[in-house]
């Protein structure tokens, strides 16, 4: 759309969508640098270019230098750079001087969940309710990702917008599910997303959630309670037997709806005691619960499941927007059931 900078080593451009790119062309020995340089944080960077003050370095987009001869020392890798003042490489995502500075001096900083540790993803809406795949294209799609297991995750009867399945049909879908499975390697898991009612109580019973292979609880209506009634009403559906996963816990819609007023800490620590998963939604107009939230979980002990939300086969791929918010928030391996092997998430389950 526009040109803002155009030369040899500098070009700014701004896209048709309005987000502005910035091209820079450097020397391959400072391709590292001007990669960590030029990505941040700001807070990060500060707190890096303190670090080679202090051995008597300088750091800029060029290289790591040293200061009183000017010699390079550094610089062809991100990896170099760190290296050079003393530091574990610290990925991208956790560069915020929220602590990880601390932790790399020591060589301590966590390993955080890669793309390819995620086995599967859990939050899938079919023409069940109110997606436009058939159960038998969500699982053809999951096997072309490679992934190991596929939940199936319907709106519940109360949510009449969005179709919500009578008990009658949840218990047909379930029979399909089965039937469907014979074909796959896929393993497809039977599910649903019950809605939570005001009073906190669930829109399916009991003797019918029992049949599922897993059951997320979500709040979509109502959305407006005093914090403690709010909070209220998510304890008591993640106190049922049968509720796995709390679904965009805060409902939170970027842009269109504020977050709900709740007590997260008080949440996280029921889930803790209840084996209930927190939701990472990737669904990217939710991000829900986002990274300064799944660190806190993880602190907490809590642990998390990320869900892509999809109501079409091609959002299935948002599924990686939402490993992203748990590497931001420095989730590791153990701390996402999307990287267990099915036998865990069994167990997990509990069923
Ligand atoms: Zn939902
Ligand atoms: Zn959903």
């Amino acid at each position: 759309k526009d040109i803002l900078v155009k030369g040899s080593k500098k070009t700014s451009v701004i896209l048709r969508d309005g987000i502005q790119v910035d091209v820079r062309v450097v020397k391959a020995e400072s391709f590292g640098a001007a990669l960590q340089y030029f990505t941040g944080s700001k807070d990060h960077n500060i707190q890096i270019r303190n670090i080679a003050v202090k051995m008597g370095l300088k750091i800029n987009e060029y290289g790591v230098f040293r200061k009183d001869t000017g010699e390079y020392i550094a610089g062809r890798t991100e990896e170099e750079v760190y290296r050079a003042i003393g530091l574990q490489y610290i990925e991208p995502e956790l560069r915020e001087n929220r602590g990880e500075i601390e932790l790399a001096k020591e060589g301590r900083l966590p390993k955080i969940v890669r793309y390819e540790d995620v086995r599967g993803d859990f939050h899938i809406h079919s023409t069940w309710s109110d997606g436009t795949a058939s159960i038998e294209e969500i699982a053809k799609r999951a096997q072309e990702m490679g992934y190991e297991f596929v939940g199936i995750a319907d709106h519940s009867a109360s949510l009449k917008v969005a179709h919500g399945l009578s008990e009658e049909d949840l218990l047909k879908k379930i029979q399909e599910i089965r039937r469907l499975q014979e074909r796959f390697d896929v393993r497809i898991l039977a599910g649903t997303e019950c809605d939570i009612k005001p009073d906190g109580t669930l829109d399916y019973s009991n003797k019918v959630l029992k049949e599922l292979d897993f059951a997320y609880a979500a709040i979509h209506s109502k959305f407006k309670m005093d914090r403690k009634e709010m909070t209220e009403r998510i304890i008591k559906a993640m106190e049922n037997e049968y509720i796995n996963i709390l679904a965009h816990p805060t409902a939170r819609m970027i842009g269109k709806r504020e977050p709900l007023d709740i007590d997260l800490e008080r949440i996280f620590e029921v889930a803790k005691e209840t084996n209930t998963f927190m939701e990472i939604n990737a669904f990217p107009d939710r991000l829900d619960l986002n990274d300064v939230h799944a660190r806190m979980a993880k602190e907490m002990g809590v642990k998390m499941a990320i869900g892509s939300d999809s109501h079409a086969q091609d959002h299935m791929r948002f599924l990686r927007f939402g490993t992203a918010v748990a590497r931001r928030g420095w989730l590791e391996k153990k701390d996402i059931l999307n990287t267990y092997d099915l036998r865990e998430i069994e167990k997990a389950f509990g069923r």
